[in-house]
Parts: C-alpha cells; structure tokens; sequence
C-alpha cells in the first residue's frame, strides 16, 4: 500500500526499522537524535514541566528540505508527527510520545529589509530573535510579551502583546508564508499566491503544514516606549481593577495594558514588608511621546499608594524581556483563557476570589485588554475568529512541586468554569489551551467550517493533528 492509500489511522505507531533510519539520518542536514543518544533527554524537553513525551526521532532540521524529509519519512512510516517552533505552547504540542519530532530551533534566523519594512523569520525564531534584529532599524512587528517564546506558535495563534491595540494581532501583519504541506510540497502563501492557505494559517494553528518562514510587515516603534509597571497592595486590588474598567473605556490604541492579580515576589526591588502579599500590577506599553504616556496612564498609577512603580521610557527590547525570569523552562504550568464582552463586577470579584486563593504563590490572574486594531479586521477575514471581545481573562497556574498538580490545574480549570457560566464570557485563545480540552469550534466559532474545507484539501489524512485539531471530512467520514 502506498502512503497515499494509507488511511490515516489514529493508531499510527509504527517504529521505523533501522535501516530506514539510517538512510534518513544520512541524506538529513541537521542532526537527527533517537532515544539511545546522549543528548535525547535534553532534547525531549520542552518549556512546560509537566510534560514529559517520548518521541521516537527527534529530527533538528536545517532548512526547508530537511523539513519536507521528516514530513515524508513521518508519514512513509506512520509515525504521529509534532512540529516544534519555540517549544512554548503549554499544552506540550511541540513532542508526542513514539513519534517524529520536527525540530525547527536551529531554523532562526532573521531577515529584514528596512526600506520595504519586511522581515522574514524562520519558523524556529523567538521572539527575542526578530525583535532584536528589527529593533536595529527601530522597527518592530507585534510578537508577545516573553521574548523566549516561539514566533510561530504565537503567529499561528493569534499573537498578544504590547502593541495589540495599535497594530493588532501578530498574524494581523503577516504578509506571507512559506510552509511543506502534509504531502512534502513547498508552497508559498500571501494574498495573491493560495489565498485560501493563507487565510487559514492566520488563527488556524498548526493544522495546515510546517511553516518554514514567517513573513511580516514593519512597523515605527522604539527603540524607546513607555513601559507601564506599577503595582499596589492587596487592598487595593478591587479599587484598582475597577479604576482599570473605567480607564479601558477611552484608553487610545497607542495603549495596551494588562492588570493581573499576583503575589509580590521576594525581590530586593519590592518592599520586603510586602513579599509574599497579594497584589495586583498593571502591565503595559505607551508608543508616543513620554508625554501622552504620562497622561494616558496617569489615572491608573494613581488609584491608589504604589507599591512600587517601575514605569518609565525604556528600551522596546528591555520591555519585551522584562518577565522572561518569571517563565523559567522547567517548571509546571497550566494556562487556560476566556475572552469577555464586559468586565462586571462579578468578573472582577471572580479574578478577586481565584486570585485569593492561588494554590501557588507564582499563580496570577490576568486580564488583557484588546480591541483597538485587533477588532478592526472582520471575524472571517481571517481563520482568527474572536475579534470583538474587549478583554480576555487567563487563570495563569504556575507552581514547582509535582505533588501539587492536581490542586494547581484544578484551581484553573474551576476559576474558567465559573467564569464561563457568566453571559459574558465567550470562546478560548489557542494560544493559551490548558491541555488543548476545548473542542476546536471554541476558538474557531464560525470559521470552522471553512477551516474544515481547507484542512480537507491540503490534509485530507490529518497528518498535522497533534494541535488544536480541525478535522478534515475524509477522517470525520471514516
Ligand atoms: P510550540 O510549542 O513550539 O508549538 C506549538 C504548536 O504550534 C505546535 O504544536 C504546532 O502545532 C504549532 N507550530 C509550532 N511551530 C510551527 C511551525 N513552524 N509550523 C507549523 N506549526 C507550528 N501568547 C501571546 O499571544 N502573547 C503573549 O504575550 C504570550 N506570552 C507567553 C509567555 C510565555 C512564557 C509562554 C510560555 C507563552 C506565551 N504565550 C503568549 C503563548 C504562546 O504564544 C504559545 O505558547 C505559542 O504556542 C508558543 O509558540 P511556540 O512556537 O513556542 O510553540
């Protein structure tokens, strides 16, 4: 039977026989690592503790060929297939157990060209890689807000961070992709070459191929902005998250600010009287004058006696890495979100009460504000669906002791459950999965369809299923 004729059968889980791998390993430009190396280990590991997946070939690709050699040598010998960018997605979609792991980490680097305002990254890039070579030129496209983080889980997605209000999603400014498709082709996708492909790529996570590089437009930003970063005391969380609500509705684009309820951490930087208390912090970005920034975050960090107040201009690149020690690879993580048409006070008090009761002291919950651009683009005019929810909730489990699992994903998991039994919570962001629960019409809603056609022609055997899966009919009608 030839891989074409193959069904693709959810039990694919055949062990390449030796040979085979040889002749694979030999022809491969990176290296290819089995479960008898040294190095197989380290290499298994991702940046989410709390998985732990065994693949049988990780495969460090050097290029588009070798990308189209694993995707054909995966599928020539049934083999589940994972494709890893930065690593980061907390569901641990990046590794599969007894399969083929697409390694694109030695894939980063980073193209611009100023005078068009292009940059071109490969799809194993962070997002530390591309803003530090955009930032050369003082340009930027919006990535994240954790520069270890992979741009192409995050592109994908969605894509959140400080610049969302003014220039929308990270997928908002791409131009163009070059992705192997389930059947080793290399196909380019933008507006004017397979339309339909790159509708699809933009939101519909990896379901479509393996994106080798990511084109985006470049946009006037830093090298400086105002970073906001201002914290106050447990007492103040509720008249604070209220001042936020009424800050939110005539906040300006060139503003994006994200409050999260957290512990203050045991640094030298916070008042030692406060560590370990629970606080609440707002997060943000002002791209303009210090001026306008000063005005347009003046209500907010004068809700109350600061904490600490850590605002002020800074680099765009220190602004973007300024939680990257909050996230360190290794430790056990459970995120899962819930966009919401309105903050009520019974959200606020929810994000109050679960924030209170952290069963871990690194917990947070957190509340994005989005709109601004993100909603000027039409919810089918990309596969990105949610594009008209002001504001996103994240209950954000973070702990280290392995014995404490249960109690740490329980504590998210309750606090979205809550939240979703109130009329104004909605839809999911894929980017932040939990352990990829939710069924993928609620982060798709009405594109999923469309998807499903899509995901038809280019997949038809679901060879990229380790994701949030949309499933073509050919294997639905099975
Ligand atoms: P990976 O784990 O490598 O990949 C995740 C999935 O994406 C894979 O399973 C695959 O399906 C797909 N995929 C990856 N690479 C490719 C590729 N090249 N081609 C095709 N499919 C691919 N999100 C935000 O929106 N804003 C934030 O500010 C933000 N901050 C974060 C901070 C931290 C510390 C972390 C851990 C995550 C954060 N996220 C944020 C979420 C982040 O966007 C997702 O975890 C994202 O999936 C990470 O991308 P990655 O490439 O590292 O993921």
């Amino acid at each position: 039977m030839s891989s074409h004729e193959r069904p693709p059968a959810d039990n694919r889980r055949s062990t390449p026989v030796p040979e085979a791998l040889d002749a694979f390993a030999d022809a491969f430009g990176g290296e290819v690592l089995l479960p008898s190396d040294e190095e197989y280990d380290e290499a298994r590991r991702i940046w989410n503790g709390m998985i732990d997946k065994r693949p049988a070939v990780i495969a460090y690709c050097s290029g588009t060929a070798d990308v189209v050699a694993a995707v054909r040598f995966a599928r020539e010998h049934d083999l589940p297939l994972a494709v890893r960018g930065g690593g980061h997605n907390v569901a641990g979609t990046a590794v599969c157990d007894d399969g083929l792991v697409v390694d694109l980490s030695a894939m980063d680097g980073v193209f611009v060209d100023p005078d068009a305002r292009r940059v071109r990254a490969q799809g194993g890039a962070t997002l530390g890689d591309v803003d530090r070579e955009t930032q050369l030129f003082g340009l930027a496209t919006p990535l994240g807000v954790v520069s270890d983080t992979g741009i192409a889980g995050l592109t994908l997605n969605g894509g959140l961070g400080h610049l969302r209000r003014e220039y929308g999603l990270s997928l908002d400014s791409l131009t163009s992709v070059e992705l192997v498709t389930a059947d080793g082709s290399v196909l380019k996708a933008s507006d004017d070459e397979n339309p339909d492909l790159f509708w699809a790529v933009r939101g519909g996570g990896g379901n479509f191929g393996v994106v080798t590089s990511f084109e985006y437009e470049l946009h006037a930003v830093g090298p400086a902005v105002f970073g906001l970063f201002v914290w106050f005391r447990g007492d103040d969380v509720t008249a604070a998250l209220r001042a936020f609500r009424d800050y939110s509705a005539g906040a300006s684009r060139e503003a994006s600010v994200l409050p999260f309820y957290a512990t203050v951490p045991e640094l030298d930087e916070f008042p030692e009287d406060a560590w370990g208390e629970s606080a609440v912090a707002f997060l943000g970005c002002y791209d303009g004058s210090t001026e306008d920034a000063e005005a347009e975050f003046e209500a907010l960090r004068t809700v109350a006696d600061p904490l600490v107040d850590f605002s002020g201009v800074m680099a765009y690149t220190e602004l973007q890495s300024m939680l990257d020690e909050d996230y360190p690879d290794g430790l056990r993580y459970y995120w899962k979100s819930s966009y919401v048409t309105d903050l009520t006070d019974e959200v606020l008090d929810l994000v109050v009460r679960y924030g209170e009761e952290r069963p871990s002291p690194l917990s947070t919950v957190d509340i994005w504000h989005l709109g601004g651009a993100i909603s000027d683009v039409a919810p089918d005019e990309t596969a990105f669906w949610h594009r008209d929810a002001p504001f996103m909730v994240t209950f954000e489990a973070n702990w280290e002791a392995p014995e404490t699992d249960d109690a740490n994903v329980a504590w998210a998991r309750n606090g979205l459950a809550e939240l979703r039994e109130m009329d104004v919570a909605a839809g999911a962001y894929g980017n932040f999965p939990g352990f990829g629960e939710d069924p993928a019409r609620t982060l798709f809603g009405d594109n999923y369809d469309r998807l499903v056609e899509i995901k038809t022609e280019y997949d038809p055997e679901n060879v990229f299923r380790l994701n949030q899966n949309v499933v073509p009919k050919t294997e639905s009608a099975r």
